[in-house]
Formats: C-alpha cells, structure tokens, sequence
C-alpha cells in the first residue's frame, strides 16, 4: 500500500496480520528485507567479503573494499589524478606534494635531509587566489547578524570612510596570493639541483 505524504492513517488500520510471508530476514535484528538477499546479509554483519571480484579478503561493515584493495585503489586513483594534470614549464613558486605544501625548494630540500627519502620527479602546483572584499556584504551581514526587525534600513555614520577603507585594503591586497591545494597543474622538479644540494649537505655532515 502506498501512502501519501500527510494522509492520516489511523493506528488501529495501520497493520495486519500475514502467515505467508516469504522473504530474507536478518537473523541479528530481525528485521525483513523482503526480496532483497544482500541487503539481510549486510544489515547486522560485522564480517563481510571485499567486494572486488576475485578477491578472498575480508572487510569490515563500513568500507567496501578491504584493506589491500581500499589502498590500491587509492593509489590508482592518485596516479590517474597526476596523470590528467596539465605539465607547467619553468615554474618557480610554491607546491605540494602528497598534502605537504612547501613555499620553495629550498624547505623541500631540508625536508629531504631530515627525513631521508629519494626527492620526486613531479610536484602539484597549488592555485592561486586573493580575496576582495565588498563594503556592501560586509556591512549586509553585520546587520544580519544583528537580527534587527526585518525592513530595518539602517544609514550608518563614516559609510563613505568605510566604502574608502575597504577600497584601499582591496587595493593594498590585489597582489596578496593565497594558495590552495588543488590538483589541476604539476611541474618537474630541479632534480639534478636537489641532488647537488643533497650531496653538498651529506658532505658536510660527514665532515663534522
Ligand atoms: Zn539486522
Ligand atoms: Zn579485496
């Protein structure tokens, strides 16, 4: 029976009595999931197999590849993200890799030192944005904030100083960048700079 949204249905008609039911039911909880075997079978399982063909592993409830798989995928995913990325000539600004953002080479280069780990040949470029500010946004949303009595229009006083002072931090922050992490660019790392300055460092160390 299907019903209508906001049709009343009273609490002495709302159910009946069935003794020939046929269906799956979930042996934990009970409840009946009719036709649908998967569905009965997944309700109350804590141990389920992984659902990429062939694959024997297990997997917990909430995840629905195991382990192995779940990080394969991944990786396939990242390699086909680094692929798709547009190749950028001669690049000299900041960049990313694997969510570690770095302002130059030179803190990529000392990170390479501490940690000792082979340099990649490819980076992410970030993209670039600054942020403008409107007087009118700003000022719209303090009087929301304010949750005065709706039609309230407000005149407030030095509205022209402000306009001015939003104008100039505009003008003082065109050329302020931000960067965020996005996955559209990449370019090649100074390889062969990197290795120089690796060689220089282990040099020195040895040294002392
Ligand atoms: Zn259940
Ligand atoms: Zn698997």
């Amino acid at each position: 029976m299907m019903v209508k949204k906001d049709k009343m249905v009273k609490y002495e008609e709302a159910a009946e009595q069935r003794t020939n039911l046929k269906g799956w039911v979930c042996k934990v909880c009970g409840r009946y999931w009719g036709a649908d075997e998967r569905m009965a079978r997944w309700c109350c399982s804590t141990d389920q197999p992984c659902e990429t063909e062939g694959c024997t592993n297990r997997k917990t409830k909430h995840y629905i590849y195991c382990e192995k798989c779940t990080a394969r995928k991944n990786a396939e995913r990242d390699a086909a993200r680094f692929d798709k990325a547009e190749l950028v000539e001669d690049y000299d600004g900041p960049f990313f890799i694997d969510d570690t953002f770095y302002w130059d080479m030179e803190s990529y280069i000392e990170d390479l030192e501490q940690e000792d780990y082979e340099p990649q040949e490819l980076a992410y470029v970030p993209s670039k944005f600054c942020i403008t500010l409107n007087a009118d946004d700003i000022w719209n949303q303090a009087v929301e904030c304010a949750e005065l009595e709706e039609g309230y229009d407000a005149d407030p006083n030095g509205w022209s100083e402000f306009q001015a002072a939003v104008e100039k931090f505009n003008q003082q922050n065109s050329e302020a960048t931000f960067y965020e992490e996005t996955y559209r660019k990449k370019f090649k790392l100074p390889l062969e700079y990197i290795q120089e300055e690796l060689a220089e460092f282990a040099k020195e160390t040895e040294e002392k």
